[in-house]
């Protein structure tokens, strides 16, 4: 998988000595962090794992580490619920009646899942990839798909170029301890902001984040957002380029919680995290990127994963405020 080609050698930069060297940086960081406990139990996960997966839009893959091994992906399946939400309602007006008027896109400086803001807002979250907005998104799901975590399952699958599954195990561990989602979803139905019951959105979200994928799928499947919209392997569109744009910039505001000021600061790039402790990153026109390591820090960020991410976008030039060119 690792290749280095002539362009990479022209450029004089051998992307595969960085990743390793980026990998001897971050590594070391995990054992300060911590380790979500159910899912690594259940996947078999140690914390000791570490994956760099670098995409690019043609397909070329520079990657080191653990790349296929499988993981929930926990919240970054946020980011796909958005998406195939965005493709239900439509751009312009659906979008603006069925969406945002129901969540906010204004980053939230507190914790992933806090209620908070929601009490202060009139049950409206702050952005769709915090918990309480993911809820949202998979209301209007439940308004537009017969088989919502279907729909998620296929979406996924055909980005990752591969058939994934959704680990019950994982889901019904989700709903087990979800009383803090339990009581945000309450919240939102108590200022009407939810049309379905807590039960049935509860599923779905439990279901999302059980969905399971390796580092080498989601840098894969992501490629889409750094692509205008188009998945590159297919040439089939996903999103509205508009629309692709616009979930980056979610992304690079919001996808990391309440570190998303210092993500922006440190990798200037559109990243989103889970508390599998996976992050993707994009760097759009030229490829979506993949970290793993488990170990989080005290925001459910992994902690040598932000790490690889800052060492990467430094040394390849990757920061979106940087404009066009890279290393890459
Ligand atoms: N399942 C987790 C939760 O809802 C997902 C959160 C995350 O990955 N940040 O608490």
């Amino acid at each position: 998988m690792t290749t280095t080609t002539a362009d990479d050698v022209d450029q004089g930069v051998d992307i595969d000595q960085v990743l390793a060297d980026v990998a001897d940086v971050a590594r070391p960081c995990a054992e300060d962090g911590e380790v979500k406990a159910y899912i690594a139990d259940l996947a078999g996960m140690e914390p000791g794992n570490f994956a760099i997966c670098v995409t690019e839009l043609d397909g070329e893959t520079h990657a080191m580490g653990d790349l296929d091994i499988r993981f929930s992906i926990q919240s970054i399946s946020k980011v796909l619920a958005l998406v195939l939400a965005m493709r239900k309602v439509g751009e312009g007006v659906g979008v603006q009646e069925q969406l945002w008027r129901r969540v906010g896109r204004e980053p939230s400086g507190d914790p992933f899942n806090s209620l908070v803001q929601l009490e202060r807002e009139q049950g409206v979250p702050r952005n769709p990839l915090i918990n309480a907005g993911a809820l949202i998104v998979d209301d209007v799901l439940l308004d537009h798909c017969a088989d919502p975590k279907g729909e998620l399952l296929t979406l996924a699958s055909e980005l990752a170029g591969e058939e994934l599954t959704i680990s019950e195990e994982v889901a019904r561990v989700e709903e087990d301890t979800s009383a803090r989602n339990r009581a945000i979803a309450n919240l939102m139905l108590s200022f009407d902001n939810l049309h379905h019951t807590v039960d049935e959105v509860l599923d779905v979200y439990a279901h999302q984040c059980a969905i399971e994928m390796s580092a080498a799928q989601l840098a894969r499947a992501f490629r889409f957002l750094a692509n205008d919209g188009v998945d590159p392997a297919t040439d089939r569109r996903i999103l509205h380029p508009d629309l692709a744009r616009r979930v980056a910039a979610i992304m690079l505001t919001c996808g990391t919680y309440d570190a998303a000021g210092e993500f922006a600061y440190s990798i200037g790039l559109p990243c989103k995290s889970g508390v599998c402790g996976a992050i993707v990153a994009l760097a759009p026109k030229q490829a979506a990127i993949c970290v793993w390591s488990p170990p989080l820090d005290d925001k459910g960020n992994s902690l040598a994963g932000r790490v690889a991410l800052h060492e990467l976008s430094d040394r390849l030039d990757l920061s979106v405020f940087k404009g066009p060119e890279s290393a890459l």
